[in-house]
């Protein structure tokens, strides 16, 4: 696989003056080192794997997100690629999606969000002149990940503030209101 960082450092631990700058800049932090050494080693189990490149990992608060290059899983099998997040996923002992980049920020977030797909799309401008992507998605219970790990994700990864809500909810309504609207 394609790194940001030498592949010698990562085995090492030691970084070259290039490798610390990005670390500095807060390009790559702790935890994209533990993924990406992580990734180097499944690299032998998963030769296929050696046509990705490494983007991000997001460590979100119900997901992790594994960003690759677009394109990297173009050649890796569905077993493989299942496989691989169930080994990711019990040595960072979170729920581990693989998910890939896009230079389109929606494109992006429909491959973190399927099965659920995007019904709406809004840009919000802030008070304070920041702005803001609203997101209608089609069924909280399609939603495979994390709320506010999709939120983390996207921000981190796209630079983008995502605010997110659903067209059905679930909710059971209260009896009363229904009641109340038939005697009127
Ligand atoms: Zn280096």
């Amino acid at each position: 696989m394609e790194f940001p960082l030498c592949t010698f450092d990562l085995k090492t631990g030691i970084f070259c003056s290039k490798c610390r700058e990005k670390i500095r800049q807060g390009l790559y932090d702790e935890f994209d080192i533990k993924v990406m050494k992580l990734l180097l080693e499944l690299e032998k189990r998963f030769p296929r794997l050696q046509k990705a490149g490494y983007v991000k990992a997001v460590n979100g608060k119900e997901t992790i997100f594994i960003v690759l290059r677009e394109g990297s899983l173009r050649d890796v099998k569905f077993k493989d690629l299942a496989a691989l997040r169930r080994i990711l996923s019990e040595k960072l002992e979170k729920h581990v999606r693989i998910v890939e980049d896009s230079n389109d920020v929606i494109r992006f977030i429909e491959g973190v969000i399927t099965p659920a797909r995007i019904i709406a799309v809004n840009k919000i401008w802030l008070p304070d002149g920041s702005e803001e992507m609203r997101v209608i998605l089609d069924d909280r219970r399609r939603l495979k990940v994390g709320v506010n790990s999709l939120v983390k994700v996207v921000e981190e990864v796209k630079g983008v503030k995502l605010n997110v809500d659903f067209e059905r909810r679930w909710r059971i309504r209260p009896r009363k209101v229904g009641k109340r609207i038939s005697q009127v």
